[in-house]
């Protein structure tokens, strides 16, 4: 089994200096975004030409390009320092994918540089000018105006707590064999399936089973339904989706489709916000699915399914997570596992992820504790034009989600809470506070809970005084 687990004391030291009051401090000083940095007029930095800017121009000066200088710039030193240092990176892959110098590579989910003339924490080439990892990072500075302005004309408001969208359906494949393959309503396999065979796409980039290594995901380009039916349903570890463009690039593939959890389907977008287009030209549609977490898979499927649980991990025919994880085996059965005993196997990154619902996506999907159906968030002219047109062909059914009011009452619950995962400090903060009022209302909070908290303290330590002094 190789080792794939981002944990170990190193990343736990790490995680505790940073969110040490100290650290904390330097960060809300150092990270908090300017007034005007939002709906400002978005400078235009993303150019493969910005890697070959003027190395000499002085900080503070515009090249003749009109991009920004090189001292300016961010790079792989910052990402390193800013997102993979102290584990906000989700390992979506979107930095390599961009490396223009292929110097970037994915290691138990988290980007390493491999020059042998630069060390691990800087790059020669980002002391050069180049900065299209940092760019193409989602969690450092993303563009989320671009993005939605893109998308949809303009940007969430803070009321739209899961994304702008045109309306929410629940959605279930009418072919039987896909039902039973689907994790849910088997929508995403079945709309994905018929746009293959019409020709409509010529591939989709997913997340596959790996052959070797059971329960654990690796991206795939798949072109036909066979091989799209061989990735259906849910695998709760990380896959990375993003690296797939690059194999659909390979096999020269023009119009595709990539499926991802929220991270993933952002991830695309900011790419193309960022004008690093190479890799997502192909791109005609982003399917998202709603995602809470995903597991460690050392600690989850080999720690607490294998080893504490004891299932052969060959036997297992399906996990979803409803409520509870529900573990599907060969023969039947089915397991049991109280989510609060599978939530401490969790990435770390997902602790900082603003986003529930895959907002960036065309079509959301989530199954919402529901058995048998996806509800699907419309979020864009694309995506609605290809739901209606599987509706059409008779490919998919839809009900009315309204029917399901528990399941809307999941969607709000979660997606509300997700957005407060990430910090007003965080290099990210813009993804969950759409407005410059919002995130001053944020630090209010946190500052108010950080003297809640020392208040608290400061009376416990007087009491136990007290009580030693009597
Ligand atoms: C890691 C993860 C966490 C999720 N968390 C939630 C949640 O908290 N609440 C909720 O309502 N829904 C969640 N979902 C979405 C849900 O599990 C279904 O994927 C969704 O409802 C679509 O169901 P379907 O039957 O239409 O999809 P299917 O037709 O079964 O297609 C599923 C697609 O997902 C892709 N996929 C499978 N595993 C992964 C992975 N690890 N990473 C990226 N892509 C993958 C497959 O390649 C396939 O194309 C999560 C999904 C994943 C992968
Ligand atoms: S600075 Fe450029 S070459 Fe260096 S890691 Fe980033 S994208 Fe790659
Ligand atoms: S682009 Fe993705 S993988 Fe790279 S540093 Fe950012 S979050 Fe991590
Ligand atoms: S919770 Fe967020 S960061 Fe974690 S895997 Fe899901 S979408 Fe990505």
């Amino acid at each position: 089994m190789p080792a794939l687990s981002r944990g170990g004391p190193d990343r736990r030291i790490a995680t505790r200096a940073c969110s040490s009051p100290r650290r904390v401090a330097l960060l809300q000083e150092v990270r908090r975004p300017p007034v005007t940095g939002y709906h400002a007029p978005h400078p235009r930095r993303a150019d493969a030409a910005a890697c070959r800017a003027d190395p000499r121009d002085p900080a503070g000066r515009r090249n003749r390009r009109g991009s920004m200088a090189v001292s300016e710039r961010k790079h792989w030193k910052h990402l390193y320092e800013e997102v993979i240092s102290t584990e906000i990176c989700c390992g979506c892959s979107a930095c390599i994918v961009a490396c223009p110098h292929k110097v970037l590579e994915l290691q138990d989910f988290d980007p390493i540089q491999t020059d042998p003339n630069s060390p691990f924490d800087n790059c020669v080439h980002g002391e050069e000018g180049c900065s299209l990892c940092a760019m193409a990072c989602l969690r450092l500075d993303p563009k989320v105006d671009v993005i939605e302005e893109l998308i949809y004309g303009r940007r969430r408001q803070v009321d739209e707590i899961y994304g702008k969208y045109f309306y929410k359906t629940l959605v279930r494949a009418t072919e039987k064999g896909m039902l039973e393959v689907g994790q849910d309503g088997g929508a995403v396999s079945a709309l994905l399936g018929w746009a293959l065979e019409e020709g409509e796409l010529d591939g989709a980039v997913v997340a596959g089973p790996s052959e070797s290594v059971p329960w654990l995901d690796e991206p795939r380009v798949v072109t036909t339904k066979e091989e799209l039916l061989a990735a259906a349903g849910s695998r709760y570890t990380y896959c990375a989706t993003p690296l797939g463009l690059k194999k659909a690039a390979e096999k020269k593939l023009k119009n595709v489709a990539i499926v991802g959890v929220s991270c993933e389907s952002t991830a695309v977008r900011n790419l193309a916000a960022e004008g690093i287009k190479r890799w997502t030209r192909p791109v005609k549609l982003v399917i998202g699915l709603m995602c809470t977490e995903t597991f460690d898979y050392d600690a989850f499927v080999v720690g607490k399914l294998q080893g504490e649980m004891g299932l052969n991990l060959d036997d297992i025919v399906k996990i979803n997570v409803k409520g509870n994880v529900i573990i599907t085996m060969r023969d039947g059965r089915e397991i049991i596992l109280p989510l609060k005993h599978a939530r401490p196997t969790a990435n770390e990154w997902c602790h900082h992820c603003p986003d529930f619902s895959a907002e960036h996506a065309d079509l959301s999907c989530g199954g919402l504790g529901m058995e048998g159906w996806t509800l699907v968030m419309v979020r864009t002219e694309k995506g609605r034009d290809f739901l209606e047109r599987g509706v059409a062909a008779g490919i998919v059914e839809l009900r009315d989600a309204d029917e399901e009011p528990n399941a809307l009452r999941v969607l709000e619950k979660l997606a509300t809470k997700q957005r407060t995962r990430a910090k007003p400090w965080d290099p990210h903060a813009t993804a969950a506070y759409p407005t410059q009022q919002a995130l001053d209302a944020a630090y209010e909070y946190e500052a108010e809970k950080a003297a809640e908290k020392a208040a608290a303290k400061a009376t416990k330590v007087a009491e136990a005084q007290a009580l030693r002094a009597k």
